[in-house]
């Protein structure tokens, strides 16, 4: 809870930094300028607090959610357009308070990931789609596996073969990308109702909110060599979200993997 704790006090400051310009405008311009402009006024005013509502509703889900456990499927739009609108200013508000940008994608990662997880819907394998990035392939592997997975020959020489094993075992398919843009083509070609990305805080980060509505689980890769360079992940996580999806929640998956 400690990781997500800062992204959730950000989104608060964030959310009271917007009452308070609020407050701000209504005491400066409203209440001192007489006619039409002051019916103007209270008419912006009053739009901006219909979307300060909005996300005031949004938190409230985030934070029953995640304290409870349990999905509130009537708070999931308020919450998704709390999360898009909200996150760049709770990055501005990050850096008001010296805070690295990596550190809130890591918790907003792991607050994405508990909100995901309170689901439990179960899918068929072919609905899931698995993004893995190109710098999980070894530097010395001339394969050309991004326009063809097929040319991996899952030598164990880097943790992409291993995967490749994973969704064949569960019939899962799965998609190498070099970057953001050809990610997103295969999330329209394929049209997955929910999806288990691997990559670095940042690219899980833009993935994410690239996606709502669509669920992401973000497993978080090892970059022992710096980044994007012979970069390596935990199969099990990647496993672990597999089945969270197609064996529908936290406690199927133990199941699976006990027996
Ligand atoms: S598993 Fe072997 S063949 Fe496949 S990408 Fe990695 S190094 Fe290349």
């Amino acid at each position: 809870m400690i990781k997500k704790r800062l992204f959730l006090g950000l989104l608060a400051c964030s959310l009271l930094l917007m009452a308070g310009i609020l407050a701000y405008f209504f005491l400066t311009f409203f209440r001192r300028d007489p006619g039409v402009l002051r019916y103007i006024f209270l008419g912006v005013i009053l739009a901006v607090l219909a979307v300060l509502a909005v996300i005031l509703l949004g938190f409230s889900g985030i934070l029953l959610s995640l304290l409870s456990d349990r999905e509130f499927l009537f708070l999931e739009k308020p919450m998704n357009f709390t999360v898009s609108l909200l996150y760049p200013v709770v990055v501005r508000v990050g850096r008001l308070f010296k805070i690295a940008q990596d550190k809130i994608q890591r918790s907003f990662v792991e607050v994405n990931n508990q909100l995901v997880r309170v689901r439990c819907g179960r899918l068929k394998p072919d609905r899931l789609l698995v993004l893995l990035p190109h710098c999980l392939q070894t530097a010395e592997c001339n394969k050309r596996i991004t326009s063809d997975q097929s040319n991996c020959i899952r030598c164990g020489r880097c943790p992409v073969g291993g995967i490749l094993n994973l969704c064949d075992r569960y019939g899962v398919p799965v998609r190498i990308a070099t970057g953001g843009t050809l990610a997103r083509d295969a999330v329209k070609k394929l049209q997955p109702q929910a999806i288990v990305a691997v990559a670095c805080e940042r690219d899980l980060t833009s993935g994410i909110l690239d996606c709502i509505p669509l669920p992401v689980l973000g497993v978080t890769n090892e970059r022992p060599n710096g980044p994007c360079y012979n970069t390596a992940v935990n199969l099990q996580s990647v496993e672990e979200s597999i089945l969270f999806f197609i064996k529908g929640g936290e406690k199927n998956v133990r199941l699976n993997l006990s027996s």
